[in-house]
């Protein structure tokens, strides 16, 4: 159960203000580019806050914000800072408005802004953010999980001119790699190790890794377990991509433009010969779960978040990502916030503990 101060504390977040110094553009993998406020430092809710995201180009607008201005700063469900209103009568008369970027920050690249989004897009395809967050995203944790390869040396390896794309993670040369500073041929054998463990990932993890726009880890799933290999996928029409459960338009669209384009299409047939799993095994072990959809919230006593969801994919279950009408069971830890509250609000809802859902699949 959650303790009383939580809640109230919920509707009263602390707001602090501070001095907007600067808005910085960061470029995302799909070329999405992210505005993102520097602030004066201020001590809010528990830490220092220095940096918030401003999301696009909507929310500039909407705030009406100029350099210098004194903004009012909270942390947005207890976490994340959010800039909710300016200060308008401490502007200084003569400061400038912040206009968005005209060009990508990194390669001066087109924007582009779709009709019905508010978020601008770097059209560049060799824009070396977009490919550095490709590769960051493609060797991450829940993607290829190649442990070892992230950030600081995926860009090491790109300016060293190693990588130039994702293939060429596969075409490391590991002799060179032995000699350079802070490696070393123990780093450079377990680098080969982890590229090669990662073959054997299922094809969920692989379309993940791919890095299609709106399609996330469970989304990556439901369509590796409904169309069952890339080749089924790669000649999916639209029709058949928009009637698979769980997949809006959105993403169907998405993941149709995708798969017909000839560049991916060369990424697809270029990791398939390099022997990355196109083919969906299934590792369900049982139907004890069977069509009835989980959620979890707060910090369980021994499980994880992802081992309960991989727990409840392997007993034929699924995760929905919020609470509705179309949640059958709510697992509760620990700090459990507004999805308990919610699901008691419904009264539909079965909410259990860890303990209950080990009990859920224990015989099988
Ligand atoms: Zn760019």
């Amino acid at each position: 159960k959650s303790p009383k101060w939580a809640i109230a504390y919920k509707f009263k977040p602390e707001v602090k203000e501070t001095k907007l110094l600067d808005v910085q553009y960061q470029v995302g993998r799909t070329g999405a580019i992210t505005p993102v406020a520097s602030l004066e430092p201020v001590y809010i809710s528990g830490s220092t806050v220095s940096r918030c995201t401003l999301h696009n180009e909507e929310e500039i607008k909407r705030l009406d914000l100029h350099l210098g201005d004194t903004v009012k700063v909270i942390k947005s469900g207890e976490i994340i800072p959010k800039i909710i209103e300016v200060v308008t009568k401490l502007r200084q008369p003569d400061s400038i408005p912040i206009s968005f970027a005209p060009f990508c920050p990194v390669c001066n690249g087109e924007l582009y802004r779709g009709e019905d989004s508010p978020i601008s897009y770097c059209t560049n395809t060799n824009c070396p953010a977009q490919i550095q967050r490709q590769l960051e995203h493609f060797c991450s944790r829940d993607a290829m999980d190649i442990n070892g390869l992230g950030e600081s040396l995926i860009s090491r390896f790109i300016e060293l001119g190693l990588i130039k794309c994702i293939q060429d993670i596969f075409a490391l040369d590991y002799q060179s790699i032995a000699e350079l500073d802070r490696l070393g041929a123990k780093s450079a054998q377990n680098l080969k190790a982890a590229v090669e463990e990662s073959k054997t990932k299922n094809f969920d993890k692989v379309l993940f890794a791919l890095g299609i726009r709106y399609v996330g880890d469970k989304t990556a799933r439901t369509l590796a377990s409904f169309f069952g290999n890339i080749d089924a996928l790669l000649t999916a029409d639209i029709e058949t991509l928009k009637s698979v459960p769980d997949i809006g338009d959105i993403v169907a669209n998405s993941v149709f433009s995708y798969m017909n384009n000839d560049n991916n299409k060369i990424l697809i047939e270029d990791l398939r010969r390099i022997g990355l799993n196109f083919t969906f095994t299934s590792d369900q072990v049982s139907n004890a779960l069977s069509s009835r959809t989980f959620l979890v919230t707060g910090t369980l006593p021994s499980l994880g978040r992802k081992e309960i969801e991989a727990l409840v994919l392997k007993h034929g279950g699924k995760i929905v990502s919020s609470v509705s009408k179309n949640l059958d069971y709510l697992i509760v830890g620990d700090n459990a916030g507004s999805k308990l509250s919610k699901a008691q609000k419904l009264g539909s809802v079965n909410i259990i503990n860890e303990a209950d859902f080990i009990g859920m699949i224990e015989d099988n």
